[in-house]
């Protein structure tokens, strides 16, 4: 135990809980989740001003109070995290990962400790307590989410469109699934809107979170908006979104007519968006999930002005989505790119996003947009104690939002450095 966190102990009259290192031990807290973060710069919401030299109380694994030091008190027997010069938030939110890659395949046989360092590796090293995963198989994503939520994995809290919708003869050849490292995933092929209806409500049936589409592929036809509006249709009857993948301008209209939620990407290597796209986009509401790494990384073996123009357009497309004020929801599509998402909050930065909106669109933009504004998203007594602790304060170098100290879900430390 550091001398500092003695003294913080000392000072709230804290019993010094004898099992504080069992907080990094393996039953990970107290039975009760009861902690409590002393010190630190906190920031309860990506619109208040932050707390200086805060405290944090997390009681039954839900936030019970938070406030400057002097005004929290912390009961006897709560183990104390001293978080002096770190800097405290809400968990974050990636709104666009895949759990296809081969190393997930046959989820209910890969033992607990393997799969909880992947998840680590992918995830919660980074801050990530909530994800929304897409186009994976659904079985097997539901077997991983089970396994976390029982307590025997640690994990993010996981949300699912399972399998994709795609047109017929979009899928790539097996050879090149391959060479991504991805599983091949019985992706359902659709051609007309009786079978989008039939395949959508069996998914959602089977207890999926939302609907994921596919519109077009450069091996196929566009399918027609009353394809997409009956997949729509059914995801909407059950309450939960629809997001497509665009590949061009024309698949954003089609999406915003269709009554898509969210747009999984920008689409730079299909030229600027105009003001008919962008006016579509806010008059209709839909949230969009940037992805701005993914298409320089695609674009690495390309010509060094075809990958600057690539760069160049998303960063544009970004900037006038913002200056609309559209909804931006943080996401990088872990699974297809380097899980570092340090580059992708740089080029958000880049676009004019600053760090209060950046951090929106990690707590509480998602949290809004998929219904859990009530309990997840912002630090504030009541809502879960799904956290995350950092070594540097992004508000002066974004950056410092991938320095992760400890992250925490429903108060139990799920990482720490
Ligand atoms: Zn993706």
């Amino acid at each position: 135990m550091s001398t500092s966190l003695l003294v913080v102990a000392t000072l709230l009259g804290a019993a010094i809980f004898p099992g504080i290192l069992a907080v990094f031990g393996q039953n990970r807290g107290t039975e009760t989740n009861d902690l409590a973060l002393v010190g630190g710069t906190i920031y309860v919401s990506p619109a208040e001003e932050p707390i200086r030299d805060g405290a944090l109380l997390i009681q039954g694994g839900k936030i019970a109070a938070v406030g400057p030091r002097s005004m929290v008190q912390i009961p006897q027997n709560v183990p104390v995290l001293d978080c002096a010069g770190l800097t405290i938030t809400a968990g974050f939110w990636n709104s666009h990962v895949h759990f296809t890659e081969r190393k997930w395949a046959n989820a209910a046989g890969i033992p607990a400790s393997e799969l909880s360092r992947q998840l680590q590796d992918m995830l919660t090293r980074f801050g990530f307590t909530s994800v929304f995963d897409r186009s994976s198989i659904w079985n097997n994503t539901r077997t991983l989410r089970d396994r976390i939520n029982a307590g025997e994995v640690s994990g993010p809290r996981i949300r699912s469109t399972g399998e994709g919708l795609v047109p017929k003869g979009a899928l790539p050849p097996e050879i090149v699934v391959n060479m991504m490292g991805w599983m091949n995933v019985p992706v359902p092929e659709i051609t007309d809107a009786a079978q989008a209806a039939a395949v959508s409500k069996k998914l959602l049936d089977a207890g999926v979170d939302g609907i994921k589409l596919f519109r077009s592929s450069p091996r196929s036809t566009p399918l027609p908006d009353s394809v997409l509006q009956a997949a729509v249709n059914e995801s909407h009857r059950m309450g939960k979104p629809v997001f497509l993948h665009p590949d061009s301008g024309e698949d954003i209209l089609a999406a915003v007519r269709s009554g898509v939620d969210v747009i999984a990407h920008t689409t730079p290597n299909a030229g600027l968006w105009d003001e008919t796209i962008l006016s579509a986009m806010k008059e209709k509401g839909v949230a969009l999930i940037p992805t701005l790494t993914i298409w320089k990384y695609y674009a690495r073996h390309d010509r060094i002005s075809a990958q600057e123009k690539v760069t160049s357009n998303e960063i544009a497309q970004m900037k006038a989505w913002l200056a609309t004020g559209g909804t931006v929801l943080f996401g990088n599509d872990l699974g297809a790119v380097d899980y570092d998402p340090t580059e992708e909050y740089t080029l958000m930065a880049e676009a004019g996003m600053s760090f209060r909106q950046i951090l929106a669109s990690l707590t509480t933009s998602p949290a809004q947009r998929f219904g859990e504004s009530k309990r997840l998203g912002r630090v504030a007594p009541g809502l879960l104690a799904d956290l995350v602790v950092l070594k540097g304060d992004p508000s002066n170098n974004i950056r410092a939002l991938t320095s992760v100290k400890y992250t925490l879900r429903e108060g139990k430390i799920i990482y720490h450095e």
